[in-house]
């Protein structure tokens, strides 16, 4: 038996060996943003949605910071 793959997270479309994973976020009143954004779970993808006050926006890479 092999491990299971998680059912619900979908894979990622732009890689396509990725699994997309949720990220959760808290807003400023402190109320819980739940799936707020995905993100690839390759390293060498990268990629991410995020979704701020109901706008979709793709990001690339920037959950890096380069300080
Ligand atoms: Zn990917």
């Amino acid at each position: 038996m092999s491990a299971p793959p998680i059912p619900e997270l979908p894979g990622c479309k732009r890689c396509g060996v990725g699994i997309l994973l949720p990220l959760s976020d808290y807003g400023r009143d402190g109320a819980p943003i739940t799936y707020k954004a995905w993100v690839c779970n390759n390293p060498e993808c990268g990629f991410n949605i995020r979704i701020d006050n109901g706008d979709i926006s793709f990001g690339r890479l920037v959950t890096q910071s380069q300080k």
